[in-house]
């Protein structure tokens, strides 16, 4: 049988725009499995929307080739494909729905402005379930202006979605609602997602956010002002194992603990430490807050300065010689802020590749 075709198929992707003096993007190489849900996780200004309008056809990257669904759509500064032939779904950041037009014209206006064999009926059909798995049966006649961020932002998913596109393309699609609703628009995306069959690509800077819905988290570094893909995994590989110091740090809280490596050993000013991957000589392991337990003790050199309630347990911030660290507490009470005590890392750690 042959294999089916990669959604998304990115080799050697470069782009510099005019007048910059560094690459934006370097030599990127991203691979989608069908039906996998892939975010990018970088910092600000590093290059994700840029990345993802070369996808869609709305930048042509200098170098470099993307397939989508198998057929190569831009290579080598040649574009092969236009925007609207790509059979792509998009979210902007700012959602970007028509404010002339309701709910129901915007959800109907990506049926008629790609190219699809649905008849009219059809796409009758098509927006009239769409705006059901969104709930928003209701709001049909409502303009863009007369709806809540989220709603504004289930509409421009399920515009996105109306032409059954191989691919969504998600831009920050969480940056403008609030933390709780996010959670809540975060669950009903992954369930759409997976119910339209479609293969998605989000970019973000929010890791939770990166981690909640994703199969797998590319990590986006902006090495020496271009952006360079260093690691690509899942959540939990990239958090327990991260590539470099960008992962390390985009990926959750860590301290970046120096340390002398022998082997499946190093020491460090937390004492001796047991190593999840061998090193030699000097090196930076990677503690998390869950890593590092904090206990009362007068003769300690840590000091609980603040500490956040978590359900499960506290975790305590504390000052240190080494700087401010995140912790979790031994201790059955909580510790009071002033309290001195010791850290102790009761984990094999993870040594960040040189
Ligand atoms: P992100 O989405 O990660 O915040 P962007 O892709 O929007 O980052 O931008 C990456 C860099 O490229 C920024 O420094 C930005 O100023 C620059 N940039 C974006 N679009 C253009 C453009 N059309 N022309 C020149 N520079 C641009
Ligand atoms: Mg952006």
């Amino acid at each position: 049988m042959p294999e089916p075709h990669l959604p998304l198929d990115i080799c050697n992707l470069t782009h510099r725009f005019a007048k910059a003096d560094d690459d934006v993007l370097y030599n990127i190489n991203l691979a989608l499995e069908p039906g996998e849900f892939v975010a990018i996780l970088g910092p600000s200004g590093c290059g994700k929307s840029t990345l993802l309008r070369a996808i869609a056809g709305l930048v042509t990257p200098d170098y470099g080739c993307i397939r989508i669904g198998g057929e190569i759509v831009v290579a080598s500064g040649r574009e092969k494909r236009p925007a609207e032939a790509r059979q792509i779904g998009m979210v902007f950041q700012d959602y970007a729905l028509f404010p002339h037009m309701t709910v129901h014209e915007n959800i109907a206006f990506g049926l008629t402005h790609q190219q699809t064999k649905m008849n009219k009926a059809e796409k009758e059909t098509r927006v009239l379930q769409l705006l059901e798995l969104i709930e928003m049966q209701n709001f049909a006649d409502r303009m863009p202006s007369e709806l809540s961020g989220g709603q504004q932002q289930r509409v421009a998913l399920a515009r996105a979605l109306a032409p059954k596109p191989q691919l969504l393309l998600l831009d920050e699609p969480f940056a403008n609602v609030d933390t709780n609703l996010r959670q809540c628009l975060g669950e009903q995306l992954q369930m759409l997602v997976k119910q339209e069959g479609v293969s998605v690509l989000m970019v973000t800077h929010d890791r939770q956010e990166a981690f909640a819905l994703a199969d797998k988290v590319a990590i986006l570094d902006n090495c020496m002002g271009s952006a360079k893909i260093v690691q690509c995994d899942t959540p939990e590989n990239v958090y327990q194992q991260p590539a470099n110091q960008c992962a390390a740090e985009l990926s959750g809280p860590a301290l970046l603990l120096d340390a002398d490596a022998k082997g499946l050993k190093a020491e460090t000013l937390l004492g001796e430490i047991t190593l999840l991957n061998p090193s030699k000589g000097k090196s930076k392991i990677v503690i998390r807050p869950e890593m590092a337990k904090f206990s009362k003790n007068t003769l300690g050199n840590a000091k609980v300065i603040a500490r956040s309630y978590q359900g499960k347990n506290y975790r305590i911030l504390c000052e240190t010689e080494f700087g401010k660290v995140l912790a979790e507490s031994n201790d059955a009470t909580p510790p009071a802020l002033g309290t001195v005590g010791l850290l102790n890392i009761d984990a094999p750690c993870w040594v960040l590749p040189s």
